[in-house]
């Protein structure tokens, strides 16, 4: 791992040549600001943030700070909830949120180019009026970058449909340990000409090199869009219709559910939707495509939810009313915020069959525990948010809620699922890989890192466990890594 050196005089005014004066922090307040990323549990300060405008100036930046011997964390919003983006201890970060810059939107041939921090709903605003969108929609687009959802290989409602970021990216432009700067992929699919290299580096979680600037794929805008909520009594049944939907061979572009204590935190706060208090669990459907076809699998869809004891359903095509329907999933997590001071948004996979399952072994973790449990999920995707509200100044509730995630995620393990279904593992998972993966495993991963980064100079001591898995042996551990500061 590279060393944790510092920088010199010299270095310091180099850099700020490079990025000008509002590029480099220093200062206490930024180290404060970016000592975490949405995983609140996990804080570290470091010695300084850089935060260059163009590839060339973030190139020259990590050539001088890799002369420091400080290691890098890129950053995008730092929105994410694992951990990913949270600094190490008195290295570097290289944030991107001076590179806003939609660079290109082609029309003709369906592709935007931007600069790494152009916020995610930026892009699709920026290429509306062609009729074109860009579909992965996390709940957090107006904050995250496209670099961060690259890092991640987020998702969102709309993955259901159309797939996480990892389908969308065309092209990539990537700053190595060296400051060299290489070009991957294109405009156009490439027709196989070697290895594909895009794929290990969407979800690298910034372990690779600063991805810069990347080209997306843009969609035709559908013709028609419904949104449909129906209400449910009981949360099992809810989640239920779900895997009958899709037996069904139902296409909806996103099924989202949320359960009571979610409707309550958002009719309570400034996104209040109109959920209805007297229902269990809702169920937020979307459906596009052309008139025919979306009035039939709406109507589908919705004898579906009846017959698994829907008591209300509604359906709506107007634009002002889907926008606020959608407005109180998207600010859910906020919406928590009522609840307790913080929010422990664990994000699990399990086949959707079993989604019923995963919510019933959550909530007896959770009570058996003394937490609060509220769920809100992309159930399409079989990809589940167990959220846990708490305050991070309750040591021994924290631990809590750690053990509770441990369970929660071992349960979707042995369900057939997965860890993350979107979030990435950063520090939150990183010994829970030792659930999936075996010691081989994970000294493949570390093979592959260490081809793009010999020299561990890149987010180093995430993802990839630390200790050896039969150290770890899928126990739950306390959060110990890094300087955790209260
Ligand atoms: C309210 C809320 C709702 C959310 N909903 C969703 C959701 O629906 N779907 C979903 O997928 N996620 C969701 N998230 C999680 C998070 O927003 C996503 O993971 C998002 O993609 C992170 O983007 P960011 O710009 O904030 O990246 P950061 O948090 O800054 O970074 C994320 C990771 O990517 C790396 N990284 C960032 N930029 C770069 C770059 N330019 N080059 C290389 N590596 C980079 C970082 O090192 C880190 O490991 C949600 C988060 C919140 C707070």
């Amino acid at each position: 791992m590279a060393t944790m050196a510092g920088l010199s005089r010299s270095q310091l005014k180099e850099l700020t040549r490079i990025v000008g004066d509002r590029g480099v922090r220093t200062d206490a307040g930024a180290k404060s600001a970016y000592e975490s990323d949405g995983f609140m549990l996990e804080r570290a300060a470091p010695s300084v943030v850089v935060l260059p405008r163009s590839t060339q100036e973030a190139a020259q930046a990590v050539r001088v700070l890799r002369d420091a011997g400080l290691v890098i964390v890129p950053r995008g919003a730092g929105t994410g909830l694992s951990g990913g983006a949270r600094p190490i201890a008195g290295g570097a970060v290289l944030g991107t949120a001076r590179m806003r810059e939609v660079l290109e939107v082609n029309e003709v041939d369906r592709y935007a180019r931007v600069q790494a921090g152009v916020v995610n709903v930026h892009l699709s605003n920026a290429c509306d009026s062609a009729g074109l969108f860009y579909a992965p929609d996390p709940s957090s687009q107006t904050a995250c970058t496209i670099g961060g959802n690259v890092g991640n290989n987020s998702g969102g409602p709309h993955g259901f449909r159309y797939g996480s970021t990892t389908r969308h990216v065309l092209g990539l432009t990537l700053v190595d340990a060296d400051g060299e700067i290489t070009e991957l992929g294109g405009a156009f699919p490439d027709p196989c000409h070697g290895y594909d290299l895009i794929g290990p580096l969407v979800g690298s979680e910034g372990m690779l090199g600063l991805v810069t600037e990347v080209t997306v794929k843009l969609l035709p805008q559908p013709e028609t869009v419904e949104t449909l909520l129906c209400l449910f009594e009981d949360l099992d049944a809810c989640c239920d219709a779900v895997s009958e939907m899709i037996a069904r061979r139902l296409e909806p572009s996103a099924i989202e559910i949320l359960d009571r204590l979610t409707i309550e935190a958002v009719e309570a706060s400034v996104l209040r939707a109109g959920y209805p208090a007297n229902a269990e669990a809702v169920m937020l459907i979307e459906v596009d495509g052309g008139a025919h076809e979306v009035a039939a699998t709406s109507e589908d869809i919705l004898q579906v939810a009846k017959e698994f004891g829907a008591f209300d359903s509604r359906r709506t095509s107007d634009p002002k009313e889907r926008k606020k329907l959608w407005a109180g999933r998207k600010g859910a997590f906020g919406a928590m915020g009522r609840i307790a001071p913080d929010l422990y948004v664990a994000d699990v996979v399990v086949p959707r069959t079993r989604l019923r399952e995963i919510v019933q072994v959550a909530a007896e973790a959770c009570t058996a525990r003394g937490l609060r449990l509220a769920n809100v999920f992309h159930a399409g995707d079989g990809n589940l948010h167990p959220n846990i509200s708490y305050d991070r100044r309750d040591k021994e509730e924290v631990s809590r809620v750690v053990e509770a995630g441990a369970i929660i995620m071992q349960a979707c393990v042995d369900a057939g699922g997965s860890l993350t279904g979107e979030h990435g593992v950063g520090l939150e998972k990183q010994d829970e890989m030792c659930m999936l993966f075996s010691n081989d495993d994970l000294g493949a991963m570390k093979s592959l890192k260490a081809v793009f980064d010999p020299a561990e100079f890149w987010n180093p001591g995430k993802m990839i466990p630390v200790r050896g898995c039969r150290e770890i042996h899928t126990k739950p551990l306390p959060i110990d890594q890094g300087e955790v500061v209260s």
